[in-house]
């Protein structure tokens, strides 16, 4: 048992994190953030407690449906979305679900709705999840049941794994390190104690091995494995760091190893990687599904607070910017299973699936298209991102990602509030206005993107990629930042290229013609808005990219009531396309083959619209440079590009 002198060096390790994340009020969205925030009350994960059997009438509330992950799921996201909006009747609603979990704690602790399946063979996943949800609510309501609630449900699991009545299996033993968020919190809310380290330390030794695994990620797959299993793999980014912290051991790097390996051998232009939904190569049709974009992000929050690279908070944006709002209706009333980045038709293939381990209806719009988990697990996407836009650093306030936010927090006794303003990253000229209660020695850092070129503050140049402003008198100051972002073509894979400016991919919309199914499926109604569509081509999809010496040059072009609009797009940029041979993936009516079979262009060319990928619903993403003959009679060139995915 360590003597005081070691518990103090374990507590002071503990907050070895850079930086940490602001807790209630502290931390509010604004702009284009909240509106999209509060189309996400309006539409599926703001309203599954009214219309979703498995968290209607969840075993977690006394009902008879799922009593597993998927009210822990959907909480994690609706709790957070209710407290930054605001909304008493949704914060009403969360506290109703959590008062019937606490409620359900029995006298040993065991905290899950397990009904007839016996403890040893009820998967812990659960209470790794609702551990980590259930401080998410305390963080935000202030509850002071829920710090107890935690400490006695993880310590009657440990008691169970320490005497082996209970044991890591299936997703308990792959998510292990989920735990260690909860794990976290209460050792800074009541000092570290010895079992909560060992409950830390017994949990990496029983659970899957994150290193060893990772060595099977040079490759894809078509069948389904635990350790390839793309939502698993999203969850893990975070793992060792998160342990060296709770366990008070030396960063480890393994993070940028994952990412490395993931990046090279799955990785996609939105930032995400193939995983359909176990790794999947880096074929543009394959896909990846939309969880592991949640948990992507989640694992970047977290690998940004721990280690202070801008580097995760540029990835995190570029999921946020990209693959999250791609995968989501403009209503947030349907999601896809599956997001492919070349995605010309949303269809079931008639024979066989487009996919390694999922069903034919995985890339359709709908309610729970393949499988129930993403409807839950979705919309903690938005919401964690919002609360992690602005965190805590040891002198005041570190801006991770510099769109729309209020933060307000007390700093050595004077009150400091923080408003960014503007409207990035649809626009790049943005305010950060500090208004203290009095003269204070607070600081403020802001990044400077890695992509971005002429920078300004306040309105003189500026070459450097932190602004550190330390010491703030009474009232307001104001620092403004302004950037351009340079349009261009990055090499992907086989031959094709992508184009991005920022953060912000680009794709060329491809005209959709919905068609709405409305259903019963055991026992689950999809009735409209929450209803299944398919997606039918109805204009071309196969271009190249005519010429690769084009300048790129993003316009603003509408400020729409959606954020991310399908209908109309924010920006644009005019690039010229020329038709080529593209062919439809053998099997498949709408859907169009990984490759073009010929990239000479067929035509004279045009001029087509790229919108943001998150824009495109259907889209053609990644498209090779048209082949055209040169006065000396050799192809056209790719010159002018770099290949993706560079670390910094
Ligand atoms: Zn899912």
């Amino acid at each position: 048992m360590p003597g005081p002198s070691a518990r103090r060096a374990e507590t002071e390790l503990i907050m070895s994190a850079k930086y940490s994340f602001l807790k209630g009020p502290e931390l509010r969205p604004s702009g284009w953030v909240r509106r999209q925030l509060e189309i996400q009350a309006a539409g599926q994960a703001g309203q599954l407690d009214r219309i979703w059997p498995d968290v209607r009438d969840s075993r977690w509330v006394g009902g008879d449906r799922e009593g597993w992950e998927r009210v822990p799921y959907w909480l994690d996201g609706f709790i957070p979305l209710a407290y930054l909006l605001g909304d008493e009747d949704m914060i009403s609603r969360a506290k109703r679900y959590v008062d019937a979990i606490l409620a359900g704690q029995q006298s040993d602790g065991w905290i899950c709705p397990n009904g007839d399946t016996p403890r040893e063979k009820y998967d812990m996943w659960a209470v790794e999840l609702l551990s980590k949800v259930l401080f998410v609510y305390y963080d935000l309501s202030g509850d002071g049941r829920v710090p107890e609630a935690v400490y006695r449900a993880l310590r009657n699991w440990y008691e169970g794994l320490r005497s082996g009545s209970l044991k890591l299996f299936e997703w308990s033993r792959s998510r292990w390190f989920e735990a260690l968020v909860a794990i976290r919190r209460l050792k800074e809310l009541r000092g570290e104690e010895p079992w909560l380290l060992d409950l830390a330390r017994m949990l990496r030794e029983q659970g899957l091995d994150w290193g060893a695994a990772s060595k099977k990620w040079d490759r894809f797959y078509y069948e389904w494995t635990h350790d390839t299993h793309i939502v698993n793999v999203g969850m893990c980014m975070k793992a060792s760091e998160l342990c060296a912290d709770v366990l008070g051991e030396p960063p480890t790097g393994e993070a940028d190893r994952l990412y490395a390996i993931l990046e090279r051998f799955h990785g996609t232009p939105s930032g995400a990687f193939n995983g359909d939904e176990c790794l999947a190569g880096r074929s543009p049709i394959r896909g990846f599904e939309l969880c592991s974009v949640a948990e992507l992000m989640y694992s970047y929050e977290w690998l940004f607070a721990l280690t202070g690279r801008q580097k995760w908070a540029e990835r995190l944006e570029r999921l946020a910017f990209n693959a999250l709002p791609a995968t989501l209706s403009d209503d947030m009333w349907t999601h896809q299973y599956d997001q492919m980045t070349n995605q010309n038709a949303c269809v079931p293939g008639h024979t066989r699936s487009l996919f390694g381990t999922n069903g034919t209806e995985a890339n359709m719009f709908g309610l729970e298209p393949n499988y129930g988990c993403c409807t839950a697990n979705h919309g903690q996407a938005w919401p964690h991102f919002a609360m992690s836009t602005v965190m805590r650093s040891r002198g005041g306030l570190r801006v991770v990602t510099p769109v729309p936010a209020l933060a307000s927090i007390d700093f050595r006794g004077t009150r400091v509030e923080l408003e960014i303003g503007g409207d990035y990253p649809f626009d790049n000229d943005i305010t950060f206005t500090v208004t203290a209660g009095g003269d204070t020695d607070f600081a403020l850092e802001i990044p400077v993107p890695g992509f971005a070129t002429r920078v300004t503050v306040d309105g003189r140049p500026f070459d450097g990629r932190l602004i550190r402003r330390k010491g703030f008198p009474k009232g307001k100051t104001v620092i403004t930042l302004g950037f351009r972002t340079e349009g261009r073509l990055t090499r992907t894979t086989g031959g094709l290229y992508a184009l991005s400016a920022g953060s912000l991919l680009y794709a060329l919309p491809v005209r959709a013609e919905k068609k709405k199914y409305e259903y019963v499926r055991y026992g689950t109604e999809r009735k409209f808005p929450y209803c299944d569509y398919r997606l039918y081509p109805a204009s071309d999809w196969n271009f190249g990219f005519d010429g690769p010496r084009q300048s790129f040059e993003p316009v603003r072009r509408a400020r729409p009531d959606v954020p991310f609009s399908s209908e109309d797009p924010p920006l644009s940029i005019s690039v010229r396309v020329a038709h080529i041979d593209w062919g439809l993936e053998p099997g498949y009516r709408y859907n169009c083959a990984a490759y073009p079979a010929h990239t000479a262009a067929l035509d004279g060319g045009q001029t087509a619209e790229f919108v943001p990928y998150g824009c495109a619903k259907l889209r053609m993403t990644e498209l090779p440079l048209c082949r055209r003959p040169s006065k000396s009679g050799a192809a056209g060139a790719d010159a002018g590009t770099e290949p993706p995915g560079k670390e910094k």
